[in-house]
């Protein structure tokens, strides 16, 4: 058995972008949420919210007092990232990178550990990871590196958390439609050239939608996918099916 149906779920960086698509997802199907962002999350039909940067010890205390007064957490959900240091290995600020791994990687893991006892047997914790993290791009070494790492702790709570009957998985999701994305698209020289440099990255040739991640992630912290942990589950539209990861013709 996993997550029962109406289970308590936590979502990191919900207030926009995929966070909230699966936060409102879960609210749709009946489920108690609990969401988290370091600006304050949509009240989505009087659910629980909570302001607090996950990144930080205090930040994390503040959710699981929220999380203790929901009772219990089935299903876990780390989204939240921080996508702002760019540069490759020779140019990425120390800073930078170690902001991004903080909240990228360490947070995953601190949060894990400070709701284990909230998480009953049959609980799930799926990370959102990255294409970035299966392979990287040039000139975003942080990031890819955060989201290589969180790829692996993936596999290694999976392992450690069996005996305890939780389940951890990851998404890795392509370009998905959000509003830092569009907002990317929007703001570069040649919107609509830029927008199909994106698109032709899939072979479905679109972007993603954040409803078609969180559906996925729905899937993972269910019952549905009882047998599922430690996997890494591409939500990319065909990206890394590819060795050319156009999977455009030539
Ligand atoms: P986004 O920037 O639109 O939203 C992220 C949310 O997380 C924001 O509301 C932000 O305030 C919150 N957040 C950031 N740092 C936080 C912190 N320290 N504590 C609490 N909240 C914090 O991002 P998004 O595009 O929706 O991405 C969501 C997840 O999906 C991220 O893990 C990202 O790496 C991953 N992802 C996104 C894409 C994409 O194309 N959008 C692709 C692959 C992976």
């Amino acid at each position: 058995p996993a997550a029962p149906p109406g289970g308590t779920v936590v979502v990191t960086g919900a207030a926009r972008g995929i966070g909230r698509a699966i936060a409102e997802l879960y609210v749709e199907r009946g489920h108690t949420v609990l969401s988290v962002d370091l600006n304050l999350p949509p009240a989505l039909r009087g659910q629980a919210r909570v302001k607090a940067d996950v990144g930080t010890a205090a930040g994390r205390e503040r959710i699981l007092r929220a999380a203790r007064e929901l009772g219990k957490v089935d299903v876990l959900v780390n989204n939240a990232a921080f996508q702002d240091a760019p540069g490759g290995v020779l140019e990425v600020s120390e800073r930078g990178w170690s902001r991004t791994l903080v909240v990228n990687l360490t947070a995953p893991l601190m949060l894990t550990r400070i709701l284990i006892d909230l998480i009953p047997r049959g609980g799930a914790v799926v990370n959102v990871a990255s294409v970035q993290g299966l392979f990287a791009e040039q000139g975003n070494a942080a990031y890819n590196a955060s989201k290589g790492g969180l790829v692996n702790l993936t596999r290694a709570a999976a392992l450690d958390l069996a005996p305890r009957g939780i389940r951890v998985n990851a998404v890795a999701p392509g370009a998905i439609a959000t509003e830092a994305v569009l907002g990317a698209i929007a703001s570069s020289e040649n919107p609509e050239q830029t927008r199909r440099d994106y698109e032709d990255l899939h072979a479905l040739r679109r972007l993603g939608e954040p409803r078609e991640v969180a559906q996925t992630v729905y899937f993972l912290g269910s019952a549905e996918a009882s047998f599922l942990t430690g996997a890494i589950v591409p939500v990319d539209g065909g990206m890394t099916a590819s060795f050319m990861m156009a999977g455009r013709p030539v």
